[in-house]
């Protein structure tokens, strides 16, 4: 007779797909659980950690330090790291539902929001993930071309992306070569004629998203000034009110900032980043490339907290010959789960998948594709405890029909397709190749761009 589902002769066994900051949440979450647990993480690429080594810009190492936690993580026996392994199309959902008692799905938003609006995919219009997946070495953008040849780049939205991604901009080769940047991208800004990086909200200055120490950032640039037009600082009564409440502390220290900027004589900088507000894209201009972007200028209208921005009637262009969409992620749906496609999420509640409203026995979300794409990589946490505390309560649920072979039975599916799958041992090896060649240029690594290059170091 077969013991209980999650003691030691009869383990919970749960393949957490995307190894991302949730996906090393969830595991550490079920590791830490009263039960005898197999986790077995799948991952597209042979690299783990998702965005924080595809996200996090080169310049913020500090941010990359979770990775020490993560491999601490993936250390414990109970853990199989299955990598270069596509979820969808290498292994179906259905079979891994077959290896397994529960499917946690931590694949983050993995593509962009769209503007909608004429021009928008004309070459030199980009979206702020192929930027930085190319500038952080990512397989999938390594081949990407900016055109930094014109004197103006203009992105579209003022979050924390937009910030890295302005910042990237701004900085000269010397503030980026000790970084890991991807060596194309040093090589390619180096030879960047740009001068001014327009960064432009939709709403006002009261309701940008950066947090102040991204912003801050921009006052201790080598060669660039950060630009604010006093004029367009002037607040109406109700983003007035929002600086004043506790929920718009943080605004208020970015309106702050951005005052200081408006006040801060320029230091003669090579290049200038121009915050601007109250603008939003109408269309992006050019025949067969860009050669620049129509705005309209907005008014706000709405409770505070609840302001939104509408178009005025008054236009105006700006040449630029590359833009950067930074307006947020969305979701990618998967074969085999129910897809909220207006949020980019997979439908669940508290983490349980949920079709019409009812739920789906043994499938479970974290992270981006649960929430929808905002907070920092320390939110994830708590938001896989509510996942894996939700599954551990259906643990009695789950399994009741029939024994699950785990990785095994995943090793031996993906071995008779040929598929290279990943170890964590295998990862190491890549992980201590990129180091060595970091070290030869000075750099913490030099990322391998291409996949063939990482799996041919294992052969
Ligand atoms: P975000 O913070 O949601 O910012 C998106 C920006 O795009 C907002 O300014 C938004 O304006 C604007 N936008 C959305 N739709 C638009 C449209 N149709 N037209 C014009 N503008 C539009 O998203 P994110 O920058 O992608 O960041 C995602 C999450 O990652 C955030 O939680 C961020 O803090 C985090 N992150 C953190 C760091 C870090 O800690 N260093 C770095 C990168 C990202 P509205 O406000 O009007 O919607």
């Amino acid at each position: 007779m077969r013991t209980e589902l999650g003691s030691p002769g009869n383990p919970l066994i749960v393949a957490v797909v995307g190894a991302g900051p949730s996906g090393f949440y969830t595991t550490d979450a079920l590791i830490k659980s009263d039960l005898a647990v197999e986790v077995n993480m799948f991952e597209r690429l042979p690299s783990p950690y998702g965005l924080v080594r595809s996200g996090v810009a080169p310049d913020h190492p500090k941010l990359k330090k979770a990775i020490r936690f993560y491999d601490r993580i993936a250390e414990a026996e109970q853990f199989n790291y299955i990598g270069n392994v596509t979820v969808g199309k290498d292994i179906s959902v259905e079979e891994l539902r077959s290896a397994h008692h529960a499917v946690v799905f931590t694949c983050g938003a993995e593509t962009d929001r769209r503007l909608g609006i004429a021009g928008e995919d004309l070459p030199g219009s980009h979206t702020a993930t192929e930027f930085v997946g190319w500038y952080n070495g990512h397989p999938d953008y390594r081949d990407r071309e900016f055109d930094f040849s014109g004197d103006t780049a203009v992105i579209i939205g003022q979050g924390n992306v937009a910030a890295d991604v302005g910042r990237i901009l701004a900085k000269t080769v010397d503030e980026l070569k000790h970084t890991d940047i991807a060596e194309h991208a040093l090589q390619a800004l180096t030879r960047s004629r740009l001068r001014n990086i327009h960064v432009v909200g939709r709403r006002g200055p009261a309701q940008a998203k950066f947090t102040p120490h991204e912003l801050k950032e921009f006052g201790s640039l080598a060669d660039c000034d950060p630009v604010v037009a006093r004029d367009e600082l002037t607040l109406n009564p109700e983003s007035a009110a929002e600086l004043e409440e506790k929920a718009g502390a943080g605004n208020k220290k970015v309106y702050e900032l951005l005052c200081s900027f408006a006040e801060h004589e320029a230091k003669g900088g090579n290049k200038r980043c121009i915050f601007t507000f109250l603008k939003s894209p109408k269309a992006f201009l050019g025949e067969d490339k860009l050669t620049g972007i129509l705005l309209e200028q907005n008014v706000l209208s709405g409770a505070p907290f609840k302001q939104s921005a509408r178009g005025n009637g008054a236009t105006f262009t700006l040449k630029t010959s590359l833009v950067l969409r930074s307006i947020g992620y969305h979701g990618l749906a998967m074969p085999g789960v129910p897809f909220d496609e207006g949020r980019g999420v997979f439908s669940n509640d508290k983490g349980r998948i949920v079709e019409d409203g009812k739920v789906v026995p043994g499938l479970y979300t974290a992270g981006w594709i649960k929430r929808g794409p905002t907070g920092l990589i320390g939110a994830n946490k708590a938001d896989s405890a509510q996942t894996v505390s939700a599954l551990l309560e259906d643990v009695g649920r789950l399994g009741a029909d029939g024994v699950r072979g785990g990785a095994a039975s995943c090793y031996e599916i993906l071995d008779r397709r040929g598929v290279r799958h990943v170890s964590f041992a295998d990862w190491k090896t890549i992980d201590a190749s990129e180091l060595t060649r970091g070290a030869a240029v000075g750099k913490p690594r030099e990322k391998y761009t291409s996949v063939p290059a990482m799996l041919n170091l294992l052969k």
